[in-house]
């Protein structure tokens, strides 16, 4: 069976132009939604600006931990890593969870997006320790998770994938399911559009697949 077919967008702080990129994919697709939001960076008015969307689109939005502060902590050069050598992480990951569950309430998810979808044994450790049911990260289809991304469309693939929008068509037409990770804070409002466009051809039987509680 093909993984849920959802929408991840990272890196969400504060209402604005982000938000409102992330709200137009959602409004306009229809597909659930992920707001994978850090919460140390988080402004509280992003607790209004999601209540608000809720209340005008049927499509289920969910807020996850997305790291804690974001700030890479790997010794140089390694791979960025949240979790370094100091010792407060699982203080930071209570932290924000406490403070994502207690504003966002139903719309909390209890699984964990990490920054640069970097998992490691430590991750995993601290993560499980916080008390999170799932890691959400990048996986082939086949052997997506529930949460995990399959398609990834940000700045960096800007020139294969969304200024040749033919590309990003093959891609989405090839789509087997699982998430489509954006990140709407470096989007441009043109590039929003056109992947909800190219979202909205989505042949039905990859949309509005129901998706696990957590
Ligand atoms: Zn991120």
């Amino acid at each position: 069976m093909s993984p849920p077919c959802f929408l991840r967008c990272d890196d969400v702080v504060e209402p604005g132009p982000g938000f409102d990129r992330a709200a137009l994919l959602t409004e306009r697709t229809g597909l659930p939604c992920v707001l994978s939001v850090i919460p140390l960076r988080a402004d509280a008015r992003l607790v209004d600006a999601v209540r608000e969307l809720s209340r005008r689109t049927p499509a289920p939005l969910w807020v996850a931990q997305h790291g804690t502060d974001h700030r890479n902590r790997a010794p140089l050069g390694h791979n960025k890593d949240e979790f370094g050598d100091d010792a407060d992480h699982l203080q930071r990951l209570a932290q924000g969870k406490n403070w994502l569950e207690s504003h966002f309430a139903d719309h909390f998810l209890n699984v964990y997006v990490p920054p640069w979808n970097r998992v490691t044994d430590k991750s995993r450790r601290l993560t499980r320790l916080a008390g999170f049911s799932e890691i959400s990260t990048f996986a082939l289809p086949s052997q997506a998770a529930p949460w995990d991304v399959t398609v990834e469309v940000q700045a960096q693939y800007r020139p294969p994938m969304l200024r040749e929008a033919a590309e990003l068509r093959a891609l989405l037409t090839a789509y087997q399911g699982g998430g489509i990770m954006v990140h709407p804070v470096v989007m441009t409002d043109d590039e929003a559009n056109l992947l909800a466009d190219l979202l909205s051809d989505l042949p039905a039987r990859r949309r509005g697949v129901s998706l696990p509680n957590s």
